[in-house]
């Protein structure tokens, strides 16, 4: 929108959704707490009621924050980047798709824009969802002039700003000290914005009475719309404009695996040091009266008892001198033993709530269960089960890839518009891939085989080799596209030597199927990369022809 003077004013004097921007900020600090450890013991409560002032002190003094349960639950996004796939068109003549290219793939630092997103985006999708990504435009200093590239706004400096989607109506910022340096503002009285709408990219000056435009710092938006997106589309249902993180609805679960690791800590801590015990021999400066001249023994600190405290020490026992007399070694000193009732409880526990803080987060159990070993020997998953479990979690996946390639687009939308001065460019079609990997190679392959032995239709059947080969090679392009092409080239792919003798099909189609893999390793690499799908049929058929159909064996 474009701002009149009154809403300005409206603006910097009462930044009218504070409250929106404050829950945005209080949202960043509790993610910021459970995912970093960020002012974890400042904001660790007293638990009321039970906990004495002394163990709070100590449990927020030697906690462990969430940092790792919340990596192992984030983890699964990185398939959203490795998956195969994807596609970018830019929808232009192919000289300006070129240039667009180009942009994409250096948009700050070297860094493409989806790589950008990867490193800069992602982090803050989760820990700041409220937060923008913003577009600035180099002025000569850092970035060349005219240069668009991408920045990350924390909620935490933003001053105010009006949701419209995930898109912005405007955005204010309150100018630091460093900020007004870069701008060049000397003045050291009164406050300083900024504030953009769809026209301009305003600095504003307020006494916190009246407020005034700066024209002289003011620039035309050269946008034409405020170029800033929020970082999340999660929409939150109890608050109009804000947005949650992919972790919200198990943040309880983390506020209790966090109590409940920093009791477990201190109970660990507690009896971690072990407690020894022993009978006491008599104090020899009292004599067990644990009294000196009527005052406390200084010796025994007026116990009567004196134990071994250093380690040259020793305690001496008199020889037993007929079997009446009682042998009490080795029993005369020892451990306590702590019981193992609550860290036994409290483990079980953690590792719970770990597996519902993971299942809240992506509808299925961590894969690590599902298909590590099988301690109890006989829950063996067939790999349909596998695949059930983990539709939810490609989902999920689908639902991230879809925010990460809107955010993309934005981004080179964005950069190609001012960058290559096409201000009603309609915008690229950008997209991540959707294969995600889920599985591992054998699971596939498993998969793949059943189907086989349960003779699926070859479409079908196709589909699961494909699948297994994306996932055998997938840091492998070149070998996936060999292999993929080859699957095309090997006559009756999904069936075995015997079957194809069995079909009774003619000769040479049982030839080229007989001796594939004898042709396969005559063949080098550059031919197959090189070569078409009919012509490496035909270099295998004619291989074959001269090899001789060999004769059933004699009945013995
Ligand atoms: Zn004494």
């Amino acid at each position: 929108m474009k701002l009149t003077t009154a809403q300005i004013t409206n603006i910097i004097l009462n930044n009218p959704n504070k409250d929106l921007v404050n829950k945005g900020k209080a949202t960043n600090k509790l993610l910021r707490k459970h995912m970093y450890g960020a002012l974890l013991a400042d904001n660790m409560d007293i638990i009321e009621g039970l906990e004495p002032t002394m163990l709070h002190k100590l449990r927020k003094r030697y906690c462990n924050s969430n940092k790792d349960l919340f990596a192992r639950a984030g983890r699964p996004i990185d398939l959203v980047y490795s998956a195969t796939g994807g596609s970018s068109y830019y929808n232009m003549s192919e000289a300006q798709n070129s240039r667009a290219a180009q942009i994409a793939a250096n948009i700050r630092d070297g860094l493409s824009a989806r790589k950008w997103a990867e490193k800069n985006w992602t982090p803050h999708y989760l820990d700041d969802p409220c937060g923008v990504i913003m577009m600035e435009i180099g002025d000569g200093g850092n970035y060349p002039l005219g240069k668009v590239y991408p920045t990350y706004k924390a909620i935490s400096t933003i001053y105010d700003y009006q949701p419209k989607g995930t898109a912005l109506e405007y955005i204010s910022f309150k100018l630091s000290d460093t900020d007004k340096v870069n701008y060049g503002i000397t003045s050291k009285d009164g406050d300083y914005y900024r504030l953009v709408d769809d026209l301009s990219d305003y600095i504003i000056k307020s006494n916190g009475k009246e407020v005034t435009i700066l024209n002289d710092f003011t620039l035309p938006n050269y946008f034409r719309m405020v170029p800033a997106m929020i970082n999340s589309d999660i929409i939150d249902p109890n608050c109009d404009g804000s947005f949650l993180s992919l972790f919200d609805s198990a943040m309880e679960l983390a506020e209790d695996y966090l109590q409940t690791g920093s009791i477990r800590k201190i109970v660990k801590l507690r009896h971690g040091f072990p407690k020894y015990w022993e009978y006491g021999d008599e104090c020899p400066a009292c004599e067990r009266t644990g009294l000196q001249d009527g005052e406390k023994c200084k010796v025994c600190d007026g116990s009567g008892h004196v134990g071994i405290t250093k380690v040259n020490q020793m305690k001496i026992l008199s020889t037993p001198e007929s079997k009446e007399d009682v042998t009490i070694a080795p029993n005369v000193g020892g451990y306590i033993e702590p019981s193992e009732v609550y860290h036994k409880i409290s483990t079980e526990d953690l590792a719970a709530l770990e597996d519902a803080f993971y299942n809240t987060i992506w509808g299925t159990q961590s894969q690590t269960k599902t298909q590590g070993a099988n301690t109890d020997g006989n829950t063996t998953k067939t790999a349909t089960e596998i695949v059930t479990d983990l539709q939810p979690m490609a989902n999920r996946l689908n639902e991230i890839s879809d925010t990460a390639s809107a955010r993309i687009k934005f981004i080179v939308d964005m950069a190609i518009r001012v960058e290559m001065k096409m201000p009603n460019y309609g915008g690229a079609s950008i997209s991540l891939g959707r294969r995600f990997m889920l599985e591992t190679p054998d699971t596939l392959w498993k998969k793949y085989s059943d189907a086989r032995t349960a003779g699926a239709s070859y479409s079908v059947l196709n589909e699961l080799l494909m699948e297994y080969l994306n996932a055998k090679y997938n840091s492998d392009p070149v070998g996936l596209f060999m292999a993929e092409k080859l699957m095309y080239v090997e006559p009756l792919v999904h069936n075995t030597i015997q079957q194809v003798q069995a079909f009774g099909c003619a000769p040479e189609d049982y030839k080229a199927k007989l001796y594939f893999g004898e042709w396969l390793s005559t063949i080098d690499d550059t031919a197959i990369m090189k070569g078409s799908i009919e012509d490496l049929r035909t270099a295998l058929y004619e291989y074959v022809a001269a090899k001789e159909l060999p004769q059933p064996a004699l009945a013995a």
